[in-house]
């Protein structure tokens, strides 16, 4: 009898963590390495809302809580919502978890049964298909290529839904690509899903607040109030308040949905850490002042990286509306051969090569599940972002 489940057979470790790896090897090595694969903001969490974490522990609030969220962070959820999303929830329609990551999981583990499909566009962000597969659902996923600025079109998702879909999988602003949906085009999609009334809507909100050049924001439930009732909006303080470690993240959706979501908490984790949970209530009752020159400094490195990266030959980067990555093209490299004597056949090659020959670490296209491209996250230094993008304009210009 094998000793490991058949459930955690059914998923694979992060494919990312392979140049991870050898970009910390090479390091150690002495080598000058730029890690451009961080997924988190590099800026400290705002001082208010360290301030509040502290006076919560010396308020005495450190036990257990309510499973999923103390009574104030579920009334300040409610309240976000309403303010900023045109959303109407009760605090019996929240649910508070360890990081937005749990709370997809809590969502597909209390809905998946197996041979139910899950349409994720790609690329994707890489956790979506192992969650699915963790919870013994199909992952189905979807291209939403270059040509469509890596957004899923409406005759593309309505060919992918079947009578076994459960869920469609919606990110925007999108990790990996930035991408972000347009009101129009999200109308597109939702026009789809109205025609489809057994397929739920699992909105990955956590960009929200990451969005340039007037970039408006919409999210499924708001912008067709008929799916309020089987869409599940997602969202976490993570990104935007600089929060990863804190681990807090949330979700309001139908009643029942959210009761199974506890109850699989219950029996897991319990309630996320009571500390961060008076952290997140700060962070979104707080000022949000701070957001400006976070965005400004996105912005501005967004255009640093594109331009950058678009004077590099073979590569084409088009410009994203939000979050902090960039998922540029290489079709022209492929089929080359760099300076240091590597054929570039895909990818996965393309990073290995660039990371050992010029010490820049990116994360390879394929992990998102579209390819030929890589992902940057330009959530660091100007001066290091302008670094990196001369090394890869070299390593472009000596590919033959
Ligand atoms: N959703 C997306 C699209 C993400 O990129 C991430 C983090 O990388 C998460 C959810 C999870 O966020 P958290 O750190 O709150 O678990």
């Amino acid at each position: 009898m094998p000793f490991l489940s058949d459930t955690i057979a059914r998923v694979k470790p992060s494919p990312t963590i392979a140049v991870t790896v050898m970009a910390a090897e090479l390091k150690a090595a002495g080598k000058d390495v730029i890690g451009l694969g961080a997924g988190e903001p590099d800026f400290d969490t705002p001082q208010h809302i360290k301030d509040a974490a502290k006076a919560a522990i010396d308020a005495g609030k450190t036990k257990y809580t309510a499973v999923d969220g103390i009574p104030e962070l579920k009334k300040a959820i409610c309240a976000k919502f309403a303010r900023e999303n045109g959303l109407t929830y009760q605090p019996n329609q929240v649910t508070v978890g360890t990081g937005g990551k749990q709370i997809l999981y809590n969502a597909l583990m209390v809905t998946l049964n197996p041979g139910d499909e899950v349409i994720i566009p790609a690329p994707y962000w890489v956790s979506y298909p192992d969650m699915v597969l963790l919870a013994g659902g199909t992952p189905v996923t979807v291209a939403a290529g270059i040509e469509t600025s890596f957004k899923l079109t409406p005759e593309a998702l309505e060919a992918a839904i079947t009578p076994k879909t459960k869920w469609f999988i919606f990110n925007s602003p999108s990790n990996p690509t930035g991408a972000g949906y347009t009101r129009d085009e999200l109308k597109g999609l939702t026009d789809v899903l109205m025609r489809h009334p057994h397929v739920w809507v699992m909105s990955d909100d956590m960009y929200e607040h990451l969005v340039f050049d007037d970039f408006e924001f919409t999210s499924p439930a708001q912008i067709e109030p008929g799916l309020y009732d089987r869409t599940l909006t997602c969202n976490g303080v993570s990104k935007a308040y600089a929060m990863t470690g804190w681990r807090i993240g949330y979700a309001a959706g139908p009643v029942a949905l959210i009761k199974a979501m506890a109850t699989i908490q219950s029996q897991s984790t319990s309630n996320p850490c009571s500390v961060s949970q008076y952290a997140a209530l700060e962070a979104l009752t707080g000022p949000q002042d701070f957001l400006v020159p976070f965005l400004e400094a996105f912005q501005r490195r967004r255009n640093l990286v594109v331009d950058g990266l678009n004077a590099a030959p073979g590569i084409t980067c088009p410009k994203p509306e939000g979050a902090f990555y960039v998922y540029p093209d290489i079709s022209g490299c492929i089929g080359k051969t760099s300076a240091g004597g590597t054929l570039i056949e895909n990818d996965e090659i393309f990073a290995k090569a660039l990371l050992q020959e010029t010490g820049v670490a990116v994360v390879f296209g394929a992990a998102f599940g579209l390819s030929p491209n890589f992902r940057v996250s330009y959530a660091t230094s100007d001066s290091v972002l302008e670094e990196a993008c001369t090394r890869i304009q070299r390593f472009c210009n000596g590919l033959t």
